[in-house]
């Protein structure tokens, strides 16, 4: 199993809390791997395609718990690539189609006209948890990332130029995060190369194990490279995660914790009890105990003014 295919493994199966975020991977799913059938008269019927069989029945089971609406699963084989099945999910022209492809923004119905959209339903990203269910959606549906040990690199396949800036643009809605986008043949290309923020989507999006080895693997690369740096140089350094956490611990140790923001409590508190863990694991074990997601920026965004506020106070 591919690194990619093990993410959307894990996305495919987490919980969806509330029916807004539900309808909002859905409709990411949709403007990521649907495309709309038209017959004749004007009836629109919706063909969605996957070759992973978890996000298949997942779909499926959304659009019958959102929808009531009967969908056809069928399974043939990739034509280019006899071992991979391919996973049609199939909803013959009806009223409800028609519906569900205006809910799930693929298409515009005003009075007779009918247009596709290129643009993202303001009313499916309203919130920040249906903004992540979006594009946890839209990677299951037209996302891949490859394997850290590779490369640090994750993306989204779209058909258009401007979806792919909608998108971009609501990527960066969250702090911290940014996308860029190119063209690649036909498609338009969102992507995110950078080693730190591609582990901060996959945590976004929900995919908590995949991070812990996203996080593993970028750490053993970087020991990796650092043993070659000592080999090749006696002025050795002090490991700059180990040097940090030494600096915060003793910053927080100066600070009078009365005169301290919630949050900034929150993050001195763990960073006290942790001494060994770095930003992304004090995240996950913050988000734990909290019953939050709470992304390493906003916790190594806290040790940093924890620092400076010794500082200031020093
Ligand atoms: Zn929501």
């Amino acid at each position: 199993m591919s690194f990619s295919s093990d993410t959307k493994n894990e996305l495919a199966h987490i919980p969806i809390e509330k029916d807004c975020c539900a309808h909002a991977e859905l409709s990411g799913f949709m403007r990521g791997a649907a495309s709309v059938s038209l017959v004749g008269l004007g009836r629109l019927g919706i063909v969605a395609k996957t070759d992973n069989n978890a996000i298949a029945r997942r779909i499926k089971s959304l659009l019958a718990n959102l929808y009531k609406e009967p969908v056809r699963l069928m399974i043939g084989d990739n034509p280019f690539d006899q071992n991979i099945h391919e996973y049609q999910l199939v909803i013959d022209p009806s009223e409800a189609a028609k519906k569900i492809i205006a809910r799930t923004g693929m298409m515009r119905f005003t009075g007779g006209e009918t247009h596709m959209r290129s643009d993202i339903d303001k009313k499916l990203v309203a919130t920040k948890c249906c903004r992540k269910a979006y594009i946890r959606g839209l990677f299951l549906g037209a996302g891949s990332i490859n394997d850290p040990e590779k490369s640090y690199h994750l993306e989204y396949v779209l058909s258009s130029d401007e979806y792919a800036k909608a998108v971009r643009r609501l990527i960066s809605t969250f702090t911290d995060l940014h996308a860029q986008t190119c063209k690649r043949r036909n498609d338009y290309i969102v992507y995110n190369n950078r080693a730190d923020e591609v582990g901060d989507l996959l945590s976004l999006m929900g995919a908590h194990a995949q991070v812990l080895k996203y996080e593993n693997t970028r750490i053993i690369k970087e020991v990796r490279g650092h043993t070659n740096r000592i080999s090749n140089c006696d002025n050795a350094n002090v490991d700059r995660a180990i040097q940090a956490a030494i600096e915060q611990t003793e910053a927080i140790a100066s600070l009078d914790f009365n005169l301290l923001s919630d949050d900034l409590k929150i993050v001195a508190q763990a960073r006290l009890e942790n001494e060994d863990l770095n930003a992304t694991e004090l995240a996950i074990q913050l988000s734990e105990g909290h019953h939050k997601d709470i992304s390493k920026s906003w916790v190594q965004y806290r040790l940093k003014k924890l620092v400076s506020l010794a500082r200031d106070v020093s």
